[in-house]
């Protein structure tokens, strides 16, 4: 068959079209458009910026701010595609220091929504308005109006039904154009917003409002009065913000912000660094709650990676890693872990509340309570509900809860160690805490001796070899082939933490020797971990992953505590020799040590406030 030579088949698509296409990059939601107008309105230095919004934003989204204006001449282009006031060529690019840049959003918004923009430079008598609606554009035309300018963004998709189709429930919308205005209202202080959904007033943060205020009116006073402050800085960086105790840890990251340069970002790098700060402080799969901004010189990071800008390329992603964990690390240690008896006491409630009966305290006392269990239910309780919307919905603080600044109370509070310490249930200690706050505490003894132990042997695998107990019967071990395969190239890595095990024929391996600091270590129970670590990270796990992750293990395997009667010498020897550690405030697989009741939780506990 002859080709046909007189058609061309390749036409260059009309330019609404491509817009069309181009919005598919940057548009894809309501949120979107608010992410957008608002990075324009804080590029453009505002200093109030109100987001107007109907139907979740899928009818209407309007932006308001009294930044610097456009004239005219500048209207004429805002709709046109790659026009922009924040590059002029290419070597711009390497130090980009505005939101924007790419020159795309309006012309992307013009394509598939009915716009406006009505806007009056401040040296300006008249303000002017520029229309465009599915690509149509008309004006500029003058109009009156304040300073600033107001940009709506009406009826988003009309014209393109099938992208239409993936919007969700004007609710869902709504809080998704809610979340990108409080992540900017967390990262630009110094700025005020508004946001107003169907006329009504759903969040606002005044301008000077500072960082823990702005993330006290965002997600409520139980966190922001927990949360440390991180300040930290070196010839290239410059570190700000808050981390949170592990216990608010939450099963998404919607509470983990980074703030790179004023820039919300989602990266890789920043994300590793901060979960390397909470290792061994946080229960698997959670993630935790901070708030991070990192500033650099705008060169050392690129920002021009994708189309909406939540990723970078660092130009040196190591020394962003080493300068972050080191700082974090620091910070999430000092953070108050225990378990705060206010939250035990809510625990009570609720579970009186599903039985519907009797009072609290009351009735026979029941089991004790293992372990385990009682964490996970700590920690549920702080799963703290959706971000209000509402501000008359916002729940008070609790009675007794003060709007104290700071952590309630540093990791290891005043303790007299003359002062005799109460065993119960051969399990956990109670001791009276002498600081400011008062109360007592009640002390997993389990727990933290699974800390110490980790904690001394972390020590010495750091020293040199650990000190290893060598059996005078190895214990031979039935394993699988594979299993043998897996764990052989992996045996002088072991013996270098104090794991002495070699490989005793097809299907079998011995464990030769343990770490002496393991009261009654558990050989099989040993390797059987550290074969399913391997199996779990893969063929090369790395040697600081083996090590932590056996090491915490081997210190869970050779429990001694719970259950064992201790004198009050064993007691006082135990509680300092916890203090000695990088930390005491969590078991190796980071369940909390201890649950702190301070006077003001017995006196709400008792109704005497
Ligand atoms: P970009 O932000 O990448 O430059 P946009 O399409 O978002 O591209 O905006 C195009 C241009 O319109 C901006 O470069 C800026 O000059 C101007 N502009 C947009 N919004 C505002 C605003 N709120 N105030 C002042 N100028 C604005
Ligand atoms: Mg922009």
């Amino acid at each position: 068959m002859e080709p046909r030579q007189s058609l061309a088949r390749i036409a260059l698509l009309p330019e609404v079209v491509r817009n069309q296409i181009a919005a598919g990059e940057v548009i894809e939601r309501p949120a979107s458009v608010v992410k957008e107008l608002v990075e324009n309105s804080l590029d453009a230095g505002s200093t109030l910026v109100q987001v107007d919004l109907e139907e979740g934003g899928m009818r209407l989204v309007r932006v308001t701010d009294d930044g610097i204006g456009m004239g005219p001449e500048d209207l004429q282009l805002a709709f046109v595609p790659h026009a922009t006031s924040k590059l002029r060529d290419v070597s711009d690019l390497e130090h980009i220091s505005s939101l924007g840049f790419r020159g795309e959003a309006l012309a992307s918004m013009g394509a598939i929504a009915r716009c406006s923009i009505l806007s009056r430079p401040a040296d300006a008598e008249l303000g002017w308005k520029m229309e465009n609606e599915g690509g149509r554009i008309r004006g500029p035309v003058e109009s009156g109006g304040p300073r600033g300018t107001s940009i709506e963004v009406r009826d988003l998709f009309y014209n393109t039904p099938a992208r239409r189709q993936f919007l969700k429930r004007k609710e869902t919308e709504l809080s998704r154009c809610l979340d990108v205005v409080q992540r900017a209202a967390l990262s630009h202080p110094g700025v005020g917003f508004v946001v107003t959904h169907g006329g009504r007033r759903v969040f606002d943060v005044e301008a000077s409002m500072d960082l823990r205020d702005r993330i006290r009116r965002t997600f409520g006073a139980e966190l922001a009065d927990e949360l440390l402050e991180v300040e930290a800085r070196d010839e290239d960086f410059v570190l700000q913000g808050f981390v949170a105790p592990p216990r608010f840890a939450r099963r998404d990251t919607s509470r983990q912000m980074f703030f790179l340069n004023g820039r919300n970002l989602r990266d890789k790098i920043l994300i590793r660094a901060v979960k390397d700060a909470y290792r061994g402080f946080l229960v698997e799969g959670r993630q935790p709650v901070c708030f991070l901004a990192l500033s650099m010189d705008p060169s050392r990071v690129d920002v021009n990676v994708h189309p909406t800008k939540t990723e970078v390329r660092f130009r040196d992603p190591q020394r962003v890693i080493g300068f972050l964990v080191r700082h974090l690390r620091e910070a999430v240690r000092s953070t108050d872990m225990s378990t705060p008896g206010e939250s035990m006491i809510e625990t009570m409630r609720r579970r009186e509340a599903r039985q519907g009966s009797g009072s609290m305290f009351r009735g026979p006392v029941g089991p004790p309570i293992r372990p385990s269990a009682a964490s996970r239910e700590e920690l549920d309780v702080y799963e703290i509900p959706g971000r209000p919307l509402e501000r008359d919905a916002r729940p008070e603080p609790a009675p007794g809860v003060s709007e104290r600044e700071g952590p309630r109370r540093a990791p290891s509070a005043d303790v007299d160690p003359t002062r005799p310490v109460l065993q119960v249930a051969r399990t956990y200690l109670i001791r009276e805490l002498h600081d400011d706050e008062g109360g007592f505490e009640i002390i997993d003894q389990h727990a933290l001796h699974e800390r110490i132990t980790f904690e001394a042997l972390k020590r010495e695998v750091e020293a040199g070899v650990p000190e290893m107990q060598r059996f005078l019967v190895p214990e031979v071990l039935e394993v699988s082939r594979d299993e043998v395969q897996r764990i052989e190239p992996h045996l002088d890595e072991l013996r270098k933490i104090g794991i002495d095990v070699s490989v005793f024929g097809e299907t079998a391996l011995s464990v030769n020797g343990l770490p002496v600091r393991l009261r009654h270590p558990d050989p099989e129970g040993i390797v059987r971990d550290v074969l399913q670590l391997l199996a779990k990270t893969g063929s090369t796990p790395k040697a600081r992953d083996v090590l932590e992750d056996v090491l915490h293990s081997a210190a869970c395997r050779s429990s001694v505590m719970a259950g064992d009667p201790l004198t009050q010498t064993e007691i006082q020897a135990l509680l300092a020799r916890g203090v000695e550690g990088e930390t005491d405030q969590t078991c190796p697989h980071a369940r909390p040590t201890r649950v702190r009741f301070t006077l003001a939780d017995l006196e709400k506990a008792f109704h005497r406030r």
